[in-house]
């Protein structure tokens, strides 16, 4: 496959079907696997621009391996994960997936995660040095600099690197775990009032609507997302 695709590492054969049937439906060419030794295979010799990877699989831990992938490939991985398995959803986001799909889901679901992953091109990802837009604000990295309608806003150090590191990730889900180390450092893996409050900050800056927010959202239980 040159043309790059989706691939799909999932043992049920019926869902494996639902989902190609979906993602053809759309344009995207989609290759499957039924165990983690295929998926391996597939991402080295295909172009593989997207995985979605089903957890539960017959010849390893989903999770090791979304590990073993982040050391060689940086493509958007979707999970699918049982609704029972919230914290196997926490451990596969801290591991390095960027988003998950509870089964079941509806097929408009699976594609609408799917377009927004793609849309996140890593290679574009927010650098240093990047300007990021989002509702009427604008974000200048390389500067430190933030407005909003052209007005600057104001935030402290920690409202500032919290606010990089949702950037530099848009579309992924960050774990509470996730974004406390890298603001606060390890020592405060379990603070999550601190996120919390620092992220109703943001909001309270950022948003349209603080209480609806559209680009700092809640993922129940797991943690935070930032949408562009
Ligand atoms: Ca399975």
């Amino acid at each position: 496959m040159n043309e790059p695709g989706i691939l799909l590492i999932e043992d049920e054969t019926q869902i494996r079907r639902l989902v190609r049937v979906a993602l053809e439906e759309e344009g995207f060419p989609v290759l499957e696997a039924s165990t983690l030794k295929q998926g391996l295979a597939q991402l080295h010799a295909a172009n593989v621009h997207l995985l979605i990877l089903d957890l539960g699989l017959p010849d390893g831990d989903g999770i090791a391996f979304i590990r073993e992938l982040r050391t060689q490939f940086r493509l958007p991985v979707l999970v699918l994960s049982a609704r029972a398995a919230e914290g196997e959803k926490i451990r596969a986001l801290d591991a390095g997936a960027d988003d998950y799909l509870t089964k079941p889901f509806s097929t408009g679901e699976l594609l609408a995660r799917v377009r927004a992953q793609l849309r996140r091109n890593p290679a574009e990802g927010a650098t240093a040095g990047a300007l990021i837009r989002f509702g009427d604000i604008e974000a200048d990295l390389a500067l430190r600099r933030v407005t909003r309608s052209g007005a600057l806003v104001h935030l402290t150090p920690i409202e500032y690197c919290l606010l990089c590191a949702m950037l530099a990730e848009p579309g992924k889900v960050l774990t509470y775990r996730q974004l406390l180390h890298s603001v606060w450092g390890k020592a405060y893996g379990e603070s999550n009032h601190y996120l919390r409050i620092y992220v109703s900050r943001l909001r309270q800056k950022l948003e349209r609507d603080p209480a609806q927010p559209e680009h700092f959202l809640t993922e129940t239980g797991l943690g935070y997302r930032f949408q562009i």
